[in-house]
């Protein structure tokens, strides 16, 4: 699993600081890291992985999803997201 899409970030004095905070408090060998942990961190707010196709698909409810790359709708039941086949869409 490694993808080498560059981001090319430059950050504020302050903001490097912050990153330098964070990259101690979490233990990580670089600022990079934690950059990778933010982000994970970050997207388990606002969306899950696609059962279906392992993308990632955009909360659209507290209890509903739908994949931008399937187009599956995924709903929350019983603790588990559950894909539903959009074959047949009233
Ligand atoms: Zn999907």
């Amino acid at each position: 699993m490694t993808q080498n899409a560059h981001l090319d970030l430059e950050l504020t004095p302050e903001e490097e600081e912050m990153v330098e905070l964070l990259q101690e408090e979490m233990g990580l060998p670089t600022r990079e890291a934690v950059l990778h942990m933010l982000v994970k961190q970050a997207i388990q707010r606002v969306a899950i992985t696609c059962p279906t196709c392992g993308h990632f698909a955009r909360r659209t409810a507290e209890d509903k999803a739908q994949c931008r790359s399937c187009l599956s709708v995924i709903t929350l039941s019983e603790d588990i997201w559950e894909a539903k086949a959009d074959l047949n869409v009233e």
